[in-house]
């Protein structure tokens, strides 16, 4: 055994901490309890049959590139046929823009990577993504948050935040978002929100990192424009995946962003793992040439709208009045706001008791806020365990605010 280990590693490791969400997740692996906590899609949609005929399509015929290295850009096909579907939204970019990425999370640590410098500052979100935020860490980022309200993260108040950062010779290295279906919250943010904040980062030079998993997973209402495409002066770092609209295991995610941007991501991206897998991105590639990923992609939706509207259906049966929750037109998740007196962290004890469990809210808070707030998921479980659990839960809940009032 290595002597001392604690002296031997970096600074960065030492200030990091290991995930909650991941550290509640092996809580619920237990098999009695019924788990709101993970992103998790549902496996039973996973289009195995056809990937199974596309895979083996691909290593008979051309197993030569696909089990081969590939470059650092990433599979040339897929990056064509993912710039084509943007460019069928309207949006002007070019292969030369894009780049696959070992999902979205290695897009988030890329991004930190380039611009952080430990002691950097980097505003995002209250609360936000908290795998995010702990890309930011790694690095040494000090995070500023911004708080949100129904349309998301507030531009006054941003542009007060960079103005007393300013003040202080603090220059952000960029700006964290979600716009749609934002993890945790829920919220989207509405076009002319999103072109203020467009607005106050061209008005102080910012960069804004925008990241959007959950874009495609639109129940209602109408899409709105990414900041990519209302951004007039390249200052956006877009990124998007498959995890949520196609299968999490491939890992196949992207990047988008200028060609200046997008070379230091591809340097940096060489340093951390040469290339994302080829056989997956060859696999993904002919998947999309073939049309089942659109297929695939409406069944998802389908399937995650009527888990919605029935976890919703059943919250407004089960929960006491003194419960509220965000009720958004897509994404994978519900945010529930109890009354000011709980602690959702002291609940998570009796709601395991009652075997259920959920992200506490505070978890995406950087700053320790939130502590009345969580975060379910909707979209793993079945209808049945989904009704359950939100029984369950809200027993604990009746519970705790009954031992907190009497
Ligand atoms: N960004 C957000 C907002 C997320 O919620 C997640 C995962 N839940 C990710 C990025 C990372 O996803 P992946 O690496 O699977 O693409």
């Amino acid at each position: 055994m290595v002597n001392e280990l604690e002296n031997l590693l970096s600074n960065n490791i030492k200030g990091m901490k290991r995930s909650a969400i991941r550290e509640i997740l092996k809580l619920t692996q237990r098999p009695e309890i019924i788990s709101f906590a993970g992103g998790l899609p549902d496996p039973t949609l996973f289009p195995t049959e056809e990937l199974a005929e596309v895979s083996s399509e691909v290593l008979k015929t051309e197993g030569a590139l696909a089990l081969q290295y590939g470059t650092t850009e990433g599979d040339a096909l897929l990056r064509k046929l993912l710039v084509e579907r943007y460019q069928k939204q309207g949006i002007n970019i070019e292969e030369k823009n894009l780049i696959i990425t070992t999902a979205s999370q290695q897009g988030l640590d890329l991004t930190a990577k380039v611009f952080i410098n430990p002691g950097d500052t980097i505003i995002c979100g209250l609360p936000s993504y908290l795998g995010a935020l702990s890309a930011f860490l790694s690095y040494g980022a000090n995070l500023e948050g911004i708080e949100l309200d129904q349309y998301g993260m507030r531009s006054d108040l941003l542009e007060e935040k960079v103005v007393e950062l300013a003040n202080k010779g603090i220059h952000p290295k960029f700006i964290y978002t979600i716009p749609d279906f934002q993890n945790p919250t829920g919220i989207t943010m509405p076009e002319w929100r999103r072109l203020e904040i467009i607005a106050v980062a061209e008005k102080y030079n910012l960069i804004i990192l925008e990241d959007c998993p959950y874009r495609d997973v639109r129940f209602e209402g109408a899409a709105q424009k990414t900041m990519l495409e209302l951004d007039k002066s390249q200052r956006i770092i877009h990124l998007g995946t498959f995890s949520k609209v196609f299968v999490p295991g491939f890992r196949i995610g992207w990047a988008i962003a200028s060609e200046e941007i997008l070379d230091k991501i591809v340097v940096a991206k060489q340093a951390t793992d040469l290339c994302t897998p080829a056989f997956v991105q060859r696999i993904s590639a002919r998947f999309i040439e073939k049309g089942l990923f659109d297929k695939n992609l409406s069944v998802i939706i389908n399937a995650y709208k009527a888990k919605q509207q029935h976890f919703i259906k059943c919250l407004k049966e089960y929960m006491p009045s003194e419960v509220s929750w965000i009720n958004p037109e897509g994404g994978l998740f519900i945010f529930l706001t109890l009354p000011e007196f709980i602690d959702t962290t002291e609940l998570f004890q009796t709601a395991i008791e009652e075997k259920v469990a959920y992200v506490p809210g505070s978890t995406f808070y950087y700053n320790g806020e939130g502590r009345n707030t969580m975060r379910l998921n909707f979209s793993f479980m079945s209808l049945e365990k989904n009704e359950e659990g939100i029984k369950r839960l809200a027993t604990a809940i009746k519970k705790e605010i009954a031992a907190k009032t009497k």
